[in-house]
């Protein structure tokens, strides 16, 4: 198991100390709480689900907004700039952000300060970062956990960032509002390494860069894509996806940005699409995490690590099919129960 931040060395409080605090809007509890809820220590699962249930009344009030890309398309700069906007606007901003010490782009390692500089100074942002490398691009199992946790502690926006590498899309998809995909012009979604089904979730398309020599690039890019989409079904919830420019530098397009949020979450709302979202991300979730324990269980159960090496060898060497294998040792752990 991946124990995070030397997290089993922390005292812990007790949960109504937790509860009290998030609820509060103490930054440093939320933090501590965030990191309970990380934990993957058998000690401290007990005391994060109290803390979870006696914030659970306070949560969902949020919007809460992916955003992928690939490395490079301008992720951080671009959450750095609309958040800031978004904290112009008086939104209360939390971001759960991929960890820069934990990602590689360009070769190099960014250090904290290059990603969201401003924000990240700004009093009225709340940042966690989760590491990119030993987790699903920067999402955990716990991800969802800690947007709860936001909510309740008084954030009404919340940006998940994810590196765009596959699985880590459909996650992030399972548990936003609107998912806005960050592109770049001039190179086909192949160069771009975009993975297929990624440009049919996203319920915004976003190109950034749209500025100084790449700015008539991006224009077209946007018209090609525009096109592209019209082909394609809307997607879920009637919403057809929009295409929008901005340059996260200058800063531009900020607003229409922000108006295309704002349109979504009208139209969701209108009717029933928003809450029926939210419910089926709910009953998802559960069966996520059913399987998540199931596997964890699995893998933990004594009689199944000593007769796994076993079976590995066999199935290598051919002498059983692997479903078989499997069946056999399923059948072998629930014996054990
Ligand atoms: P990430 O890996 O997706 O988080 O990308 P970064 O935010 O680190 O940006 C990668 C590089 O692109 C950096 O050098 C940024 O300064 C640059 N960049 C990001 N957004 C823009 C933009 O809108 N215009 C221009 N010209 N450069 C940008």
């Amino acid at each position: 198991p991946i124990l995070n931040d030397h997290s089993e060395l922390k005292p812990r409080r007790p949960a109504e100390e937790y509860i009290k605090g998030v609820l509060a809007g103490n930054r440093v509890i939320l933090s501590q709480a965030i990191t309970l809820v990380e934990s993957r220590l058998e000690s401290d699962q007990d005391l994060a689900e109290l803390v979870l249930a006696g914030c659970m009344s306070h949560t969902g009030n949020s919007y809460r907004l992916g955003i992928t890309g690939v490395p490079g398309v301008g992720k951080s700069t671009f959450i750095n700039a609309f958040g800031m906007h978004l904290l112009d606007q008086n939104a209360k901003l939390a971001v759960l952000a991929v960890d820069p010490s934990s990602q590689r782009t360009h070769g190099s390692i960014l250090g904290d300060k290059t990603r969201m500089a401003d924000l990240s100074l700004d009093k009225r942002a709340f940042i966690r970062p989760s590491p990119a490398k030993e987790t699903l691009g920067g999402v955990t199992r716990s991800t969802r956990e800690t947007i709860l946790l936001c909510e309740a502690a008084g954030f009404n926006t919340i940006i998940v960032e994810t590196v765009g590498v596959g699985q880590s899309e459909t996650a992030v998809h399972s548990m936003v509002d609107f998912f806005l995909l960050l592109m770049l012009s001039g190179a086909g979604d192949e160069l771009q390494g975009i993975k297929k089904g990624i440009v049919e979730m996203a319920d915004g398309l976003v190109i950034n860069k749209a500025d100084g020599e790449n700015l008539l690039a991006a224009n077209k890019a946007q018209v090609e894509y525009q096109k592209a989409l019209h082909l394609l079904a809307p997607n879920r919830n009637n919403w057809s996806p929009m295409v929008l420019t901005c340059s996260s530098t200058l800063p531009s397009g900020m607003e229409e940005i922000h108006s295309m949020l704002e349109a979504y979450k009208t139209k969701m709302q209108t009717g029933s699409d928003w809450k029926e979202n939210r419910k089926r991300q709910a009953r998802q979730w559960m069966r996520d995490t059913i399987l998540n324990l199931l596997e964890d269980k699995f893998f933990k159960d004594k009689g199944v690590q000593n007769q796994l090496p076993e079976f590995d060898e066999q199935v290598v060497q051919g002498v059983i099919a692997p479903t078989s294998a499997a069946k056999s040792l399923i059948r072998l752990y629930l014996q054990g129960l």
